[in-house]
């Protein structure tokens, strides 16, 4: 996908957590079946390190861990949003809540599916890919 990057804007529910990340106004996000993701309603975009700022509230993150321990569930203690956090899929990298962004800048969203649930058939290299 050669879609030029904007930079979006998000955060927790309280406002505690804010941040910025650079996609394109067209994001290509994914649903995934996950026990966590089903439960919470997550919507991944996923992103580079690079890609990722966090602008405030890193006083207020907490972190939850399961199963391999690899994924960094982060929330906001305050108001319990997880709007953004380090996904076993990509280690090196951050999934964004897309429903987390602000308004204004996200033109619209290509969904497609990810099948958590069958993490090792999903993700039979240990981990994806980005999808730009
Ligand atoms: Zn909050």
């Amino acid at each position: 996908m050669a879609d030029k990057m904007i930079t979006h804007t998000g955060g927790c529910h309280c406002g505690r957590v804010r941040f910025e990340v650079r996609a394109p106004a067209r994001l290509p996000v994914s649903e995934c079946n996950c026990s966590i993701c089903s439960k919470s309603g997550y919507l991944h975009l996923l992103v580079p390190a690079d890609r990722f700022k966090l602008l405030s509230g890193s006083d207020v993150l907490t972190t939850y861990t399961f199963n391999t321990g690899t994924a960094k569930h982060l929330f906001c203690s305050i108001c319990g949003v997880k709007s953004f956090y380090v996904p076993r899929s990509h280690p090196d990298g951050f999934s964004v809540n897309a429903r987390c962004l602000d308004p204004g800048t996200v033109e619209e969203m290509a969904v497609s599916q990810i099948n958590g649930r069958e993490w090792e058939s999903q993700y039979p290299e240990g981990r994806g890919n980005y999808t730009d």
